[in-house]
């Protein structure tokens, strides 16, 4: 789903009012990090939104994109997808959805749904702990993939 100019332009401004009010200084590579993760679609891990942001600027470091990624995850504006060894990504989008994960390119996809936003929390999940809210993942081949392995298979 393609982001519009305004929503990441709208994206980008809270990032920098909160940035204001933290006393995060912003320098000039901060607001391109934030530019890259505010029009993020694809759910960047911190090696993609380096090797994006270093083409632009390059005298960027990884060590301030890995920290200025975690402020932003610290203040509540990105969300957090997976962890461990498999590489946390990053996602800018908060408002309630629900992924497409593509388990052959390991795309992640947003889609929206009412009925899934107000799941019932299961009894046993509230077991296990706090429960912050919930998004479901839906897996399978994504379009690209299909429409790849189709022409493989001509
Ligand atoms: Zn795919
Ligand atoms: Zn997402």
């Amino acid at each position: 789903m393609a982001l519009s100019l305004e929503e990441g332009e709208e994206r980008i401004s809270t990032f920098v009012t909160m940035a204001r009010k933290s006393g995060l200084r912003i320098t000039p590579q901060r607001l391109e990090i934030f530019r890259e993760v505010a029009f993020a679609t694809e759910h960047p891990d911190v090696e993609a939104v380096f090797a994006s942001v270093r083409t632009r600027m390059p005298t960027v470091s990884l060590d301030t994109v890995y920290r200025t990624l975690w402020w932003l995850k610290d203040s509540g504006l990105v969300s957090l997808i997976g962890a461990g060894k498999g590489g946390t990504r990053f996602d800018p989008n908060t408002k309630a959805h629900h992924h497409f994960v593509c388990l052959r390119c390991g795309s992640i996809q947003d889609f929206y749904d009412s009925c899934l936003d107000s799941l019932e929390i299961p009894t046993q999940a509230e077991l296990l702990g706090a429960v912050q809210g919930v998004n479901v993942e839906v897996r399978g081949e994504c379009k690209l993939c299909l429409a790849k392995a189709a022409l493989e298979g001509a």
